[in-house]
């Protein structure tokens, strides 16, 4: 996957932590001291918190971002929907109890998370329900590479290699390009080995909408070819793909029309 975007809901999960532990011992700090906790400059901060006081928001819980002030003059900055330095929003996260609710961008709730792909993995039309459910994008990656590997019972699409650890859910549109529900939908994915899924990318391997792999250079004019180069490349041209048993999970020939290369 070419997308580089810095992922703020994994660092959010990190500040999760942190606030809710300060909550716990009635203590606030400042944009600078938070971003050096998670590791980051203080200007992306922002970015980081927005997830977290949206969640507040939409789950009706106190504003934890609220402990997060300005040094200089000790109020919350502009992208805080409270009421700068109104001390009732302190009160109520420092009386709250933030141990009753999970870190909601944490990769932790692996069971609910297994629950998730396995309704998926059972209705790939519930993907749009499933995105918003899983909350963060770390889950959302781990739901679909688990969605879509289950699919194809754990076999590159491509050459069958069946090492756990070098398979990856290749998505066919991308992160970045997909509509949401497209991005953990099993139907937008292909399972395939670590070099499969970059000579995909990379558009030296494509798969057709009717499920033949097409190599850039099937007739090896572009060489020197090694043995183990043909057997991973011009020898699958024209073949098909192994697809998953269940029809359902088949990838969406639409999709595999839009597949683009990642050009860098
Ligand atoms: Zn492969």
């Amino acid at each position: 996957m070419g997308t580089k975007s810095v992922d703020h809901e994994e660092r959010a999960g990190r500040l999760w932590s942190i606030l809710t532990a300060l909550a716990k011992d009635k203590k606030i700090t400042t944009y600078g001291e938070a971003a050096r906790e998670i590791g980051i400059h203080h200007r992306p901060m922002r970015f980081v918190l927005e997830p977290i006081q949206d969640f507040c928001i939409k789950e009706d819980l106190p504003r934890l971002t609220s402990l997060v002030v300005s040094k200089t003059n000790g109020l919350q900055g502009s992208g805080y929907l409270g009421i700068p330095g109104h001390t009732a929003d302190l009160e109520k996260v420092f009386a709250f109890g933030w141990n009753t609710v999970a870190n909601p961008f944490s990769d932790l709730k692996i069971a609910e998370l297994d629950r998730i792909v396995a309704e998926l993995v059972s209705d790939p039309g519930t993907a749009s329900e499933k995105y918003i459910q899983t909350l963060s994008r770390g889950n959302r990656q781990r739901v679909f590479r688990q969605a879509v590997l289950q699919a194809y019972d754990w076999n590159c699409c491509m050459c069958g290699l069946t090492f756990h650890d070098s398979l990856d859910a290749a998505h066919i549109v991308s992160w970045a390009s997909a509509k949401p529900n497209l991005r953990i939908d099993p139907r937008n994915g292909l399972a395939l080995c670590a070099t499969h899924h970059k000579l995909y990318d990379k558009g030296w391997l494509n798969v057709t909408p009717d499920y033949r792999i097409v190599y850039v250079d099937p007739n090896q004019e572009d060489g020197p070819y090694s043995e183990a180069d043909v057997y991973n490349s011009a020898r699958l041209h024209g073949a098909s793909v192994q697809l998953p048993k269940e029809a359902s999970l088949w990838p969406n020939p639409d999709l595999l029309s839009l597949h683009e290369t990642d050009q860098e």
